[in-house]
């Protein structure tokens, strides 16, 4: 990679494709999922802070900072729900990783693809220690963006290798038993949410609607069940039936930003949780009972995109799919920041004297 301070490697979407294939997804996740796992075992140590949410009514647009001491990572997303029907992503993101030594940016990256993969593969760590043991078969309902990440990433961490596909719109699940065709899936597609969660141990929710929806209602969960809740990830935007959550062991992210925007927000605000870094580093049970409904709040949270961008930019010496950007200013005198520009004109009015 380049020595020089003010060029900084940035990874467009089209080299984010190439890097993620050249690695093989299966290998990005597991990958990704470790180092995931490394830095929520150090949580302590890091910056925390809710993410920095600005709603409309259409939907979100958000900042993710967080540091540990020595990196310092965000990371720009939204969430627009309705967004699809006009022919865009619901969500798209970018980030940047810097040097807290310097304060200057090491890596600018496409998000939108790597949000997906570290959704999933934290999705997938906290199943590896919340889930059934031997869990084989996973409902997979809302089979939009995020639904073959997940597949994938739960295939690849946790050994679920059998889905059952909801989605109200029967084309996104025939899309994504598609996509998914050849991996090594028994794929069933399913009429209603119901028939998807008959004989599931993961129930993993992924839908998008600016609203307090009921993806699942109480009577659709059966004890022993994991539920891995992605798609309520916003105030006033929630997957599951109350009740569900009165019966479960409930493990967030970061407390203080899922009592705001996970399916928790329907609970009383000193309802008991379980920080998942707890259960990584020993400090606290994770599935305490195979009878035990676990659930698994996710709303995203900016270590995970921290890692992402960590493990991303620590492939890119073995794979070097990336441009260089002439993003920081750098006058030969660091002070003489309007003697660059001085010497710029010089050089135009020079060229076009020549021409
Ligand atoms: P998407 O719009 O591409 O797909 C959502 C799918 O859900 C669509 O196919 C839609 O038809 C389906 N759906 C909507 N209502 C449904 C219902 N009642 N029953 C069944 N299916 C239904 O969106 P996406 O990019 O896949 O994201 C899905 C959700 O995950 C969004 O809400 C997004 O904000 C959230 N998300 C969360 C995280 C996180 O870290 N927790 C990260 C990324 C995305």
């Amino acid at each position: 990679m380049t020595a020089k301070l003010n060029i900084v490697p940035f990874i467009s979407v089209d080299s984010m494709m190439k890097l993620v294939l050249a690695i093989g997804v299966e290998r990005f996740l597991v990958e990704l999922a470790t180092y995931v796992e490394e830095d929520f075992r150090r949580w302590e140590l890091f910056d925390k802070t809710p993410r920095v949410a600005s709603h409309s009514q259409e939907g979100v647009i958000e900042l993710m900072p967080t540091s540990d001491g020595r990196l310092y990572g965000f990371k720009y997303v939204n969430g627009h729900p309705k967004n699809t029907r006009e022919g865009l992503q619901t969500v798209t993101a970018f980030g940047v990783l810097s040097d807290v030594g310097s304060g200057y940016p090491m890596l600018l990256t496409e998000m939108t693809i790597l949000t997906a993969l570290r959704t999933a593969a934290t999705s997938a760590m906290a199943a590896r220690v919340l889930a059934p043991d031997g869990a084989d078969t996973m409902a997979l309902i809302g089979n939009g963006a995020q639904s073959e990440f997940q597949a994938i990433a739960f295939k690849a961490i946790v050994g679920a290798n059998k889905l059952r596909l909801y989605d109200i719109d029967p084309a996104a699940s025939r899309r994504c038993a598609k996509n998914l065709e050849g991996m090594g899936f028994d794929i069933t597609i399913c009429g209603t949410g119901q028939e998807a969660v008959e004989g599931a141990e993961i129930i993993t929710t992924v839908t998008a609607d600016k609203q307090y929806a009921t993806i699942l209602t109480d009577n659709m969960v059966g004890t022993g069940v994991h539920i891995n809740a992605v798609g309520g990830d916003c105030p006033g935007k929630t997957e599951l039936h109350r009740d569900i959550l009165l019966r479960s062991g409930i493990f967030v992210e970061y407390t203080p930003q899922t009592r705001i925007e996970g399916e928790i927000q329907q609970l009383d605000p000193d309802h008991p949780v379980t920080e998942l870094w707890q259960v990584l580093a020993g400090a606290a049970p994770g599935r305490t009972d195979p009878r035990q409904i676990t659930l698994f709040d996710s709303v995203g949270f900016a270590i995970e995109d921290f890692s992402a961008l960590r493990y991303v930019r620590d492939q890119l010496k073995a794979f070097p799919f990336y441009e260089e950007l002439d993003l920081l200013a750098d006058p030969d005198e660091p002070r003489d920041l309007f003697g660059m520009l001085l010497r710029e004109a010089a050089k135009q009015e020079a060229a076009m004297a020549i021409g």
